[in-house]
């Protein structure tokens, strides 16, 4: 079996070091060999970010083209669909083929609103979830919705090798090191001329200040 591919999505709205963190330490918990970003071109479930998509996809190129085990996927920003996750695992499911163990990488916080997905039951069959704890987000089924709680309950596994062995199906979290850092803070920071300096690359934050982003209008 090949090594699990990990598929890391977001809107990116910025990229920051808890985005980062994530990436890089899931290869290790999880024994990926390497990592695809993919960010989203236009979110269903949130509001408009901030900035177009073409400047997000621009930001993580930027902070992670040093990494050799990235690799950013520019699929959901070239299309002009919705950007379903389903979608695009059935995609890189049809481009890695049914062998292939795909690792979905979320934060707490996102996988708690799972079972709002579009075909969210879809995912289990095309992917692993793994589930990065982030301050102020529990990892529990008590703090789940019922039908997620569910799901979690019988696919979760605390045997990481679980992944390499099966090309879909099973949910494991893992602690990587805790960092509230959030993009919605670091827009509230450059809104306010206030310094956003270490909770992002510098590399992004020149890129944020040549392109004159998420200044108040
Ligand atoms: P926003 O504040 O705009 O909601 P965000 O910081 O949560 O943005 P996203 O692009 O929405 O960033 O997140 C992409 C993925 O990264 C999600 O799965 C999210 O849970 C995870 N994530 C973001 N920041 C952290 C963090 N500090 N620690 C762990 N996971 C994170």
């Amino acid at each position: 079996m090949p090594d699990p591919v990990g598929i890391f999505g977001g809107t990116f709205d910025p990229v920051h070091f808890g985005h980062l963190r994530l990436a890089e330490e899931s290869m290790a918990h999880l024994g990926l060999g390497g990592v695809r970003w993919i960010p989203a071109g236009n979110p269903p479930h949130r509001g408009q970010p901030q900035v177009t998509a073409e400047q997000r996809l621009a930001m993580v190129q930027r902070s992670t083209a040093s990494n050799p085990r990235f690799s950013v996927d520019p699929g959901e920003v070239l299309s002009a669909a919705p950007s379903y996750t389903v979608d695009t695992l059935r995609r890189l499911r049809a481009e890695y083929g049914p062998a292939q163990p795909l690792v979905l990488l979320v934060g707490a916080d996102a996988f708690a609103g799972l079972s709002t997905w579009h075909c969210w039951q879809e995912i289990f069959t095309l992917a692993h979830v793994a589930i990065s704890h982030r301050p102020g987000f529990p990892v529990e089924p008590a703090s789940l919705p019922a039908i997620l709680a569910a799901a979690f309950s019988s696919r979760r596994t605390d045997d990481v090798g679980e992944l390499g062995r099966k090309p879909a199906g099973c949910i494991v979290s893992f602690a990587m090191t805790q960092l509230a850092i959030s993009a919605t803070q670091i827009r509230k920071l450059l809104a306010n001329d206030l310094s956003a300096r270490y909770l992002l690359p510098d590399e992004v934050l020149d890129y944020i200040r040549t392109h004159f982003l998420y200044r108040n209008p």
